[in-house]
């Protein structure tokens, strides 16, 4: 588990920062012409306290997004209220945790993974809403299948009874080179518009991508949900990895 303090950092700060965050998704979502509703904000709160989490509900954010089984687990059952996005990568041995305390799975990127979460989710809780994530940038990064597995996997998943098939998720490599950052973006854009178009039952509809440093590239290709964390919490401060 990973157990930071942010000690520059008060939980105030990040509840105004999140209205420059809302604001540069508003802005950003009017300069392509695009309702800025259309675009959700995951606020990333993995490391950072619950007392930083409840700043930022206390200013009405609902969907918050999370990196470790252990320490997603823990605030999503203190906070049953909110919304809980598990975005990291996922072990077998961690499913069950994820399957019963989350709403959504952003990082299925084999097979086995979405049959566990599947088996696992409770019957009395809604399908688990899953994103297949595509590992677009092609970086020596693990995470993400490739984009040619991408429409086999989708159909896998989207027959599993207990998880809903929403969209694509990808991390890019990061870069301040903005041509760059809109290159990738776009490539997963086009990836969901290819799977609809070969499988018509999937309707993907979510384009999960798009972080503090790049949210506006991400918006302009098309994103339908940024995952926010520094711009929101502030920096990271990892104390065991
Ligand atoms: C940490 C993380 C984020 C947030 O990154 P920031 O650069 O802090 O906004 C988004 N997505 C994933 C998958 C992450 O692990």
């Amino acid at each position: 588990m990973v157990e930071t303090t942010p000690t520059s950092d008060k939980p105030a700060e990040s509840a105004q920062r999140l209205a420059v965050v809302r604001d540069r998704i508003v802005r950003a979502a009017q300069q392509s012409d695009r309702p800025a509703d259309t675009v959700a904000l995951l606020a990333v709160s993995k490391t950072f306290p619950i007392e930083a989490v409840d700043a930022v509900a206390a200013v009405g954010q609902r969907a918050f997004g999370e990196n470790y089984a252990q320490e997603g687990v823990d605030k999503a059952q203190a906070r049953p209220a909110l919304e809980w996005h598990f975005i990291g990568p996922i072990q077998s041995n961690k499913t069950r945790g994820i399957a019963e305390h989350f709403s959504w799975v952003h990082t299925i990127d084999r097979l086995k993974i979405a049959e566990r979460l599947s088996a696992q989710r409770p019957a009395n809780l809604p399908p688990l809403q899953v994103c297949v994530q595509v590992n677009i940038s092609d970086e020596a990064s693990k995470s993400g299948c490739i984009p040619g597995e991408a429409l086999a996997l989708c159909q896998a998943v989207a027959a599993l009874p207990n998880l809903k098939l929403r969209g694509l998720m990808a991390i890019p490599e990061a870069t301040p080179d903005e041509a760059t950052q809109h290159r990738h973006f776009a490539a997963l854009r086009q990836l969901m518009l290819d799977i609809n178009a070969a499988n018509s039952a999937l309707q993907l509809d979510t384009l999960s991508m798009g972080m503090s440093d790049d949210l506006e590239a991400a918006i302009a290709e098309g994103a339908t949900m940024v995952r926010i964390g520094s711009a929101i919490f502030g920096a990271r401060t990892y104390m065991n990895t």
